[in-house]
């Protein structure tokens, strides 16, 4: 293991912001993992990373839970870190570029001389497709993915309001909106999605033994998470592509068809 002071007196160690995953502690990146294993300080966003990711930093690392610190509390602690130790690892839900403040933390440790780097994480939208077995594309389906979120007390820009997203059709993945599911269908209700649109609601997705998936229409979604307790900690999505395992007939993907050439295989005759 490499030693954990930084290599010349003076010069900082350096901050990692690692994706943790959705929760499952497999779920992180084998780098994430070795990372965490030669910090000497972990600031872990409490209220989502599953405390067992820090399962695989040393014993004798200082380990902190941000739940209760501002923005200036987090970089001061960041920055007050990386002059103790050559690695530092800021441990985010997910992905590190999703709702994550990245730029917002980085920001003061490039000001403060700190460098930083991120390793990508497994982000809960593609966990709660895993989780359900469904597919976000789809050959002449959809093709797109939009990952949003509905207005809460964050502004949505111009023209990203859920119900201008939606009239694409595509695969919306709703982040941090679990309580304004209501908001979520008047948006897909405006922009003339039918009352059977088939949704997905996925709670803790991946987390050992508290995973919960939803399934519903536009209709009865709000209903079925209601029923289900869920309020909190949830991925809602909207697609096309849900349900097609059982559909009847099913375009193919042009890339596995025998009648299709391409760089790695000719086409049957
Ligand atoms: N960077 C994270 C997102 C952080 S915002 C990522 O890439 O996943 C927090 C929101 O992410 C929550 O409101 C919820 O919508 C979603 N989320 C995070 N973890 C989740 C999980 N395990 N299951 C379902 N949704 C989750």
């Amino acid at each position: 293991m490499p030693p954990d002071t930084p290599e010349t007196p003076g010069t900082p160690g350096t901050v990692w912001f690692v994706g943790a995953g959705p929760g499952d502690p497999e779920l992180i990146t084998i780098k994430g993992q070795k990372l965490l294993a030669q910090a000497g300080a972990v600031l872990f966003a409490g209220s989502l990373v599953d405390r067992a990711a820090t399962e695989y930093a040393p014993d004798d690392c200082e380990i902190r839970d941000s739940k209760d610190m501002t923005l200036e509390d987090m970089t001061e602690w960041l920055v007050s870190r990386a002059r103790q130790h050559q690695t530092v690892v800021r441990l985010q839900t997910g992905d590190p570029a999703l709702y994550g403040a990245l730029i917002e933390m980085a920001r003061p440790l490039d000001a403060a001389g700190v460098p930083w780097r991120v390793v990508p994480g497994v982000s809960s939208a593609m966990a709660s497709m895993a989780a359900a077995g469904e597919s976000m594309t789809l050959p002449e389906v959809t093709q797109s993915v939009i990952l949003t979120r509905v207005e809460g007390r964050t502004p949505m820009p111009e023209g990203e309001d859920l119900a201008a997203l939606a009239a694409h059709r595509t695969t919306l993945c709703i982040f941090l909106s679990i309580t304004l599911l209501h908001k979520v269908e008047a948006a897909l209700r405006e922009a003339g999605w039918p009352e059977d649109a088939p949704m997905l609601v996925v709670h803790k997705a991946s987390w050992p033994g508290e995973e919960l998936i939803i399934r519903g229409t536009l209709a009865d979604i709000k209903q079925r998470c209601r029923e289900a307790g869920v309020v909190s900690q949830a991925m809602i999505v909207a697609s096309p592509t849900l349900g097609a395992r059982h559909w009847e007939t099913l375009a193919r993907s042009k890339l596995y068809d025998p009648t299709f050439t391409h760089r790695f295989r000719k086409a049957n005759a």
